[in-house]
């Protein structure tokens, strides 16, 4: 398994790759791998012929006061999660073979960006968008696996490939959990006992909306009054419920078959997010 740190690198071995082996599959994580990620990693070598993982916590998609000095990060580890899924190549450029001198170009796709995480982190999506795309462009992969963990930025990654005609099938990966129901996350790493148990409230409460949509129920107030409920009782403070239309992110007053709910809270100083349809 090759470990690549500059762009020109990545593009030669990518190039390589993709001569020998087709497809070829892209993996995009932030590193301190779990098996949210693995499963991504695992599918991806099911279905291409050689996979790259990238590897690279991006500043450009913290704010100021949020946690990347903090975001857990474990390179060796990662590494060797890699070398045994049979990875090619793992991509884990430094900041600066990421961002060269004078670099001044971004990727935005403000409407989808707006809403839901986007209100409360401006910026973050911007900083998503511009990476996924340098390492579409740099890979050239002809598939990129995403989770649905993070469903708006699926949704916008989907959309962006589409708008720069980039030539890539995106994947979305259902979302992993731990047997309890929380979904896996790098930053499940930095909960405390206490924490880890309040977070489970966000789980706890897209069930519940489920078994209300199960029961009949469509006004999305009543979505978010149970849930807000059972976050409340966790001393979860609330970013965002909302039922949202799974292609356009619409934020709905009636629930649909084909609607998800979707939530962000922050548990202690860690922000979590998490979603589901209302109908599995
Ligand atoms: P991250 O390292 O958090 O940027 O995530 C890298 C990729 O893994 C993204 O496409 C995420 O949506 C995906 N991912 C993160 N957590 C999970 C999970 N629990 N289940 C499935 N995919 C996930």
């Amino acid at each position: 398994m090759k470990i690549i740190k500059s762009p020109a690198e990545m593009q030669m071995a990518a190039d390589a790759l993709r001569s020998k082996a087709s497809p070829l599959g892209l993996v995009p994580t932030m590193g301190a791998l779990h098996d949210g990620h693995i499963s991504l990693i695992k599918r991806a070598a099911k279905e291409c012929a050689a996979v790259v993982v990238s590897i690279f916590v991006n500043p450009t998609q913290f704010g100021p006061s949020e946690d990347f000095d903090f975001y857990p990060r474990s390179l060796d580890p990662d590494l060797k999660i890699c070398k045994d899924q049979k990875i090619a190549a793992v991509y884990a450029p430094s900041v600066e073979a990421m961002f060269e001198k004078g670099f001044d170009t971004w990727v935005e796709v403000p409407s989808l960006a707006a809403g839901l995480c986007g209100a409360n982190r401006p910026g973050h999506f911007r900083g998503v968008a511009t990476v996924v795309a340098k390492l579409i462009s740099i890979c050239r992969p002809e598939r990129v696996y995403l989770g649905e963990k993070d469903y708006q930025q699926l949704v916008l990654i989907r959309r962006m490939i589409l708008d720069l005609n980039l030539r890539v099938n995106v994947i979305g990966c259902s979302t992993v959990r731990e047997k309890d129901g929380l979904a896996m996350s790098s930053r499940n790493a930095n909960l405390g006992e206490n924490e880890r148990k309040r977070a489970l409230s966000i789980s706890r409460g897209l069930y519940k909306a489920q078994d209300l949509f199960v029961a009949g129920e469509r006004k999305v107030s009543e979505f978010k009054k149970v849930v807000r409920k059972e976050l409340k009782k966790a001393d979860a403070e609330i970013d965002y419920i909302e039922v949202i239309d799974p292609d356009t992110l619409e934020l709905l007053e009636m629930a649909l078959d084909s609607s998800r709910m979707a939530i962000a809270a922050k548990v202690g100083e860690i922000r979590l997010i998490d979603n589901l349809p209302l109908k599995e």
